[in-house]
């Protein structure tokens, strides 16, 4: 490796975030290459056996295996901590393995999490089956109140956890309000901020510990690769995090990590032109149905908080239908141009309905009072141009009577 201009700090902290997302973290091989080198190499040689005893007592700096480094890999953790401004980040194979690294490699029998209540549901999953499995007791809070953390705090509570905006209903959390909670309780905070992706919200510089990803969403971007990212201080990420992940091998692989590189080049324009889109596409549907949810659209009931901490909405929205399940998959049924599919973030615009795929593993009464109703239908806003997008809802809207 010969030219680090991107993995040198002092440098790269001064430069904006768009150049950040192109040129953080590249590291160059002895053939200059402009685009970063992908590594695919399970392990790495050594010119002496002496060598190999050095790397393995962390005497000697160098790759061991890819479990526990890569080139490519490495070059997609320094870009995301830079962008993120932390001092560090190790990157996962999805974002699940990321939120249940970031729980579990601080977690013991006997602690206690609370957690907000609207969340993806696979994080639910770890707060309300796994972790009580091993004796980590949750309280389920509704997140947009800041009197339920406080009033959830046990002798005994370990972390805060949180998504915001949330999904799929785009409740949003007050960052300042609740990470400075947990400082000053010594409560550690991890906010999933996969909707709002660094470039339009950075929780560390409202007090959160740690920051966790899918980077599977807007950071993949174009529907691709898996992929998942913790980061946080360099404390937290050497010596509670490392050990967890080295020995339990959520790893990313290269292949995935050089993919979500080329994804994070163009992160900034496709976030913003994204969450224009979303925005043309709301003020369309707040017209039209009984509910829309959308950060950025001053109907939404935490606007102003939203846009306190969001430089821009995002490119998720929600709208809630009066005719329960039955008119939500019509509506479904009914498009052309959108897809039905589960994923975000993609450069596609998709709707799925929460009820029955991301959250039907939940209760009906969890998702109740999650507010994921049977009429609600979620948005990814993607890249197409928005007018054919609501040409598409204004017909698949009127084929169901609204
Ligand atoms: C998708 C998602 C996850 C899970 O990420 P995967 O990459 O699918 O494992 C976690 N949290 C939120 C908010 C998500 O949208």
């Amino acid at each position: 490796m010969k030219r680090k201009t991107g993995q040198d700090r002092a440098i790269t902290n001064g430069w904006r975030p768009a150049t950040q997302a192109v040129r953080g973290g590249t590291a160059r091989s002895e053939w200059g290459e402009t685009s970063e080198a992908l590594f695919l190499t399970s392990g790495y040689t050594y010119d002496k056996a002496a060598d190999a005893a050095a790397r393995f007592a962390g005497e000697q700096q160098g790759m061991t295996y890819s479990r526990l480094q890569n080139p490519t890999v490495e070059m997609l953790e320094q870009r995301i901590a830079l962008i993120e401004g932390a001092e560090a980040c190790r990157a996962m194979a999805t974002g699940m393995a990321a939120m249940t690294a970031a729980l579990l490699c601080q977690l013991s029998q006997g602690d206690h999490v609370v957690a907000g209540r609207a969340a993806f549901g696979s994080c639910r999953w770890l707060t309300d089956t796994l972790m009580p499995r091993f004796g980590i007791e949750t309280t389920i809070v509704d997140a947009r109140d800041n009197d339920q953390w406080r009033d959830a705090i046990r002798p005994n509570t370990k972390v805060f956890f949180f998504e915001t905006p949330a999904n799929p209903t785009l409740d949003i959390v007050d960052l300042a309000a609740v990470c400075g909670l947990a400082r000053e309780r010594g409560i550690t905070s991890i906010v999933d901020n996969a909707f709002a992706t660094p470039l339009l919200q950075r929780p560390l510089d409202y007090g959160a510990d740690i920051v966790a990803y899918s980077a599977t969403k807007m950071m993949d971007g174009q529907g691709r690769v898996l992929a998942g990212a913790v980061c946080g201080t360099e404390e937290f990420i050497e010596k509670t995090l490392l050990g967890f992940i080295r020995n339990t091998g959520p790893t990313l692989s290269p292949f995935n990590a050089w993919v979500v590189l080329k994804g994070l080049e163009t992160l900034d324009l496709r976030i913003r032109r994204q969450s224009e889109n979303a925005l043309k596409v709301a003020t369309f549907l707040d017209k039209r149905v009984p509910e829309c949810l959308y950060p950025g659209l001053p109907s939404h009931p935490q606007h102003n908080l939203a846009m306190s901490q969001m430089e821009a909405g995002g490119t998720i929205l929600a709208m809630n239908l009066d005719g329960g399940r039955t008119q939500a998959h019509g509506l479904l049924d009914a498009l052309s141009l959108v897809d039905i599919s589960n994923n975000i973030g993609d450069s596609r615009s998709l709707m799925t309905h929460p009820a029955s795929t991301t959250h039907a593993g939940l209760s009906a009464e969890v998702r109740e009072a999650m507010g994921v109703g049977e009429g609600m239908l979620r948005l990814n806003i993607g890249l197409e141009d928005p007018e054919d997008v609501i040409e598409d809802l204004d017909r698949a809207l009127e084929a169901v009577g609204l």
